[in-house]
């Protein structure tokens, strides 16, 4: 028979084993629930450049670590393009590398199936980690599409034993394919949402995109009091062109049309096409006299060369333009209806243009 002592032993340690193993368990459910958190964010990541930040900054702090990198493989600078064209580029996310190829920026790139944690080794790591300083160890997990590694996601420590080949990495594989999706994910959308901004013709922005970015820029010129300056070009007797020539030469009118008014533009400038035979141009951050000899460079550089037609013959266009201009006060809330009149007055402009001739740059009146 066992002794009293035997027994109040055998419980003590019973009771032990059951408080290490409610720690072990308190631990893992604290565990899953900042991963389920962070899997969250990544979900809720409504574009790219939200997600890309979720990642790079959203991580880091979650995680508590010293540097995140994440690094992306774009090969047709689709990523990129689609970065510049939200205004985000790619330049703004400092610890984000969009390269054209994986290979030789880190050994372990040439098999990365699943995380790889270890040592941080400066002549293997530097690259995909540029601005990283005093890191010790690191856990590369990969981002992949359809099985392919397309990038990682780079979690840096400078605690020599946070992240090495003995930890399990199931969690942080499971956050790579969550990863991996979203980014496929904000990709596409942001894919889609530029091809319903994109008018198909001319390959300009549409009007749609010009009534999203005018709100934008018309806050933007609130904050900074500036002007805004809108031109309004609508071409003169366009019917007659499809009428004499037909439809498809009327398109190559259109969209040479667009070419010749874009290179006389700023890459900052906003241009739309608003209409079958209208375009407008927003000029943030400009003066109407400015604006009037830009419209006039635009006008002139549309008639004074004849447009080459596909059937080899070549045909005199003109345009007419109307300009308007706004300076939204610092207390102004209804940038919608701003907006509209803005456009609405360069219209009138316009059609003043029209009754007086034609082929000509008329400002709205004072
Ligand atoms: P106005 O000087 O008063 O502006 O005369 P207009 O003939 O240019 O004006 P109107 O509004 O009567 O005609 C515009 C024409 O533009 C009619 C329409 O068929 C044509 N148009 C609109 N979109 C397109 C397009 O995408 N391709 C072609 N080929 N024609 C278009
Ligand atoms: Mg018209
Ligand atoms: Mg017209």
């Amino acid at each position: 028979m066992r002794s009293t002592e035997e027994l109040q032993a055998q419980l003590e340690a019973a009771h032990r084993r059951l408080g290490e193993l409610t720690e072990e368990v308190a631990r893992n459910d604290d565990k899953m629930q900042r991963t389920q958190q962070r899997e969250l964010a990544l979900l809720q990541a409504e574009d790219l450049d939200s997600l890309l930040t979720v990642l790079v900054d959203g991580l880091r702090v979650s995680y508590g670590l010293e540097y995140v990198s994440v690094v992306l493989c774009d090969p047709d600078h689709d990523i990129r393009h689609l970065l510049l064209a939200n205004n985000t580029p790619a330049e703004s996310f400092a610890d984000l590398l969009i390269v054209e190829s994986l290979t030789g920026l880190a050994p372990q790139y040439i098999a990365l199936h699943q995380p790889w944690l270890g040592g941080f080794a400066a002549c293997d790591h530097q690259l995909i980690c540029p601005n990283a300083q005093g890191l010790k160890s690191i856990a590369m997990i990969p981002l992949k599409h359809r099985g392919k590694a397309i990038g990682s996601i780079n979690l840096c420590s400078g605690d020599a034993h946070r992240f090495t080949s003995d930890h399990a990495s199931d969690f942080l594989a499971h956050l790579g394919v969550i990863a991996s999706f979203c980014v496929e994910n904000t990709v596409n959308r942001a894919r889609l949402l530029r091809s319903g901004f994109t008018d198909v013709l001319t390959g300009w922005n549409n009007r749609r995109y010009l009534s999203l970015r005018l709100g934008e820029e018309l806050a933007r010129a609130r904050r900074d009091q500036t002007a805004i300056v809108c031109l309004m070009l609508d071409v003169d007797h366009f019917k007659r062109v499809n009428d004499t020539w037909g439809h498809a030469a009327g398109d190559a009118v259109l969209r040479e049309l667009a070419q010749r008014i874009e290179s006389q533009v700023r890459a900052s400038d906003v241009a739309a096409r608003y209409g079958g035979e209208e375009f407008v141009v927003l000029l943030p951050n400009t003066e109407v006299g400015s604006a009037s000899l830009l419209a006039e460079r635009v006008r002139a550089s549309i008639s004074k060369t004849p447009f080459e037609l596909p059937c080899g013959e070549s045909v005199t266009v003109t345009v007419s333009i109307g300009i308007s201009e706004v300076r939204p006060d610092s207390d102004e809330t209804d940038l919608k209806t701003l907006g509209d009149s803005l456009v609405a007055r360069a219209d009138v402009a316009l059609y003043a243009a029209k009754s007086a001739g034609r082929d000509r740059v008329i400002v709205e009146a004072a």
